[in-house]
Parts: C-alpha cells; structure tokens; sequence
C-alpha cells in the first residue's frame, strides 16, 4: 500500500530541494512518481513558490481541479481495457482505449470522460477494423495512472493510491460501469420449469466481470460491496477470473447504476 513515513517523504524533499529529478527520487526510495511530484507541489506551495508553468494541466502536479466522477469512470476503463504506451514519434506518451463500434454509446462516454478528466488535451478517435481507438496524450498519464508499469497488468501488482481509493469511495457507480464497459456485459440466461404440468420459460439477467487480474478484481469487488450488490465468483478452467451478480435485487442495482452496453 502506498503509505509513506514522513521520514520517506523529509528523504524525498530534501533531494528534491537539492534539485534532483523526480523520476530519480521516486527509484531511489521506491515511492511512485505520483506521490513524489505530489510531494513536490505541496512543498513549493506551502514555501509560497509557484509550481514551474511548464504544462499547467496536471491535478496531480499543479493542483488543478480533476473531474472525480469522470476520473473514476475511466480508471475503470483504463484497468480494465486500457493501455498507456509511447507511440514512436511522439515524445508524450498517450492513453488508449479501445470501443467496439457496436456500442456507440460507449464510445461517447469514453470520449467524455476523457476530454472532462484531460480538458487541455486533445483526444482523438482513431479507425480500426471493428472499432475505434480513443487516445489522449499526456505527459502527465502517469500522474493520474501510477499503476502504469512494464508488462501486463496481471503480472504485476495493482494497488490505487490512497487520492485514488478515495475517488473510487466516493464515486463508486461510475468505477463500477468503467469496469464493466471494459471488462464486463450484462447477459440473459434462461432456463425451462414445468410449473403443475405446464413448461415456463424463465430469464436470469445476469452481470459479469472478468479480468485475468487478482488485484483489479479484487477492485471490482471491493466497490460493488460498497454499494450493497452481492457477487460471487466463477472459476473458469483452474483460475476464478469471472465475477458474477445474479440475485435479483443486485441485477436491479446495477441495471439501475450501469444497465447493458450500448
Ligand atoms: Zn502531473
């Protein structure tokens, strides 16, 4: 978990003070980059220095107001489906997401959420086979996604940062519908009962997750059990990569909160 003693943070600061870069500080005491241009910002603000206005566009870096709701939303999608990487050419590295194209709607929400999360970016749509690839460039991805890091999201640990947790606690719905607009679906299953001789047709809406990785299912869980909807989970082959909602009260939930794509 991303706590830090303050003897951490004083190390931090004071190689800071001395000039050493951000990047360098953060390896050295094994603290996330994030934490440590956080760090940054509070000190200069509390010596009554301004932050360097080199690119005023960072909550994280400048304080600059973030957008919560839109900002859980697409971490949902970002842990679900999404991908930062550096495209050759370009010296900032991008976010990309990709939306099936049949589901428009979905393509609109993630162009929201990203355009209200990044509003000095740009955010363009790129045309795949199928769908379409939304990418916004930032420098400052990796402020707002610390979990960001070599290799595949399931082979390596992820774990918010105590600012993160604290958006997702108070913007739950919207981490949730990011994680199953990603990762998710809504399906009917149906079965047959003869009911005193008479074959009745029965529909199950269903919810579900699935994600290769322990700690962004474990995220999942942790925010439907927030909200009050009961899940269990489905092992599939030897590994319980699929979570499910199928009592009826928590399907209304999250039909209410979430719904089918679209
Ligand atoms: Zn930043």
């Amino acid at each position: 978990m991303s706590f830090h003693s303050t003897d951490v943070r004083q190390k931090a600061l004071t190689l800071l003070r001395g000039g050493a870069k951000n990047a360098d500080v953060a390896r050295e005491l094994s603290v996330p980059k994030g934490t440590i241009s956080y760090w940054k910002h509070l000190d200069r603000a509390k010596r009554g220095e301004c932050s360097a206005k080199r690119d005023p566009s960072c909550p994280r870096c400048d304080g600059r107001h973030l957008d919560e709701p839109a900002y859980s939303y697409l971490l949902g999608l970002y842990l679900g489906d999404g991908h930062i990487s550096h495209c050759s050419g370009h010296s900032v590295p991008n976010l990309m997401i990709a939306c099936a194209e049949s589901w428009p709607g979905l393509l609109s929400d993630c162009e929201r959420a990203m355009r209200q999360v990044f509003p000095d970016n740009s955010v363009c749509r790129v045309r795949k086979t199928g769908c379409y690839n939304l990418k916004v460039y930032s420098k400052h991805l990796p402020c707002l996604f610390p979990q960001h890091g070599p290799g595949k999201k399931h082979s390596r640990r992820i774990v918010l940062e105590p600012w993160q947790q604290a958006v997702v606690n108070t913007h739950p719905w919207e981490f949730i519908r990011g994680l199953i607009h990603s990762d998710g679906c809504r399906v009917t299953n149906w079965t047959t009962k003869t009911v005193r001789g008479v074959r009745k047709r029965y529909e199950y809406p269903r919810y579900f997750f699935s994600n290769k990785s322990d700690d962004i299912r474990g995220l999942f869980t942790c925010a439907l059990d927030k909200v009050g909807v009961k899940w269990t989970t489905l092992a599939r082959g030897s590994d319980p990569f699929n979570i499910s909602v199928a009592r009826k009260a928590s399907v209304a939930l999250m039909d209410a909160h979430v719904g089918p794509k679209y």
